[in-house]
């Protein structure tokens, strides 16, 4: 069967989606097979995912950290 095998092209159309989990479990489930076997796909998909965890860190960490550092001056004048 290799009907549901996807060529890189596919893969990276729907690599974003992928990381997402915004595609339905069979779409997923031949990403996954075309990742363990296609190193190009994979390789990027890494990058990907690592990016966004970075992205996601640097994001949200500082900026709660800085307001409530804002807050608590604004809140020890009264
Ligand atoms: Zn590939």
């Amino acid at each position: 069967m290799s009907q549901d095998d996807l060529t890189c092209e596919e893969v990276l159309e729907q690599l974003f989606a992928y990381l997402d989990e915004e595609l339905d479990d069979d779409r997923l489930a031949a990403i996954d097979r075309h990742l363990e076997r296609c190193r190009d796909c994979f390789t990027r998909a890494e990058f990907e995912k690592r990016l966004r965890a970075r992205v996601q860190q640097t994001g949200t960490a500082p900026a709660p950290d800085r307001l409530r550092q804002r807050l608590k001056k604004v809140l020890d004048r009264y």
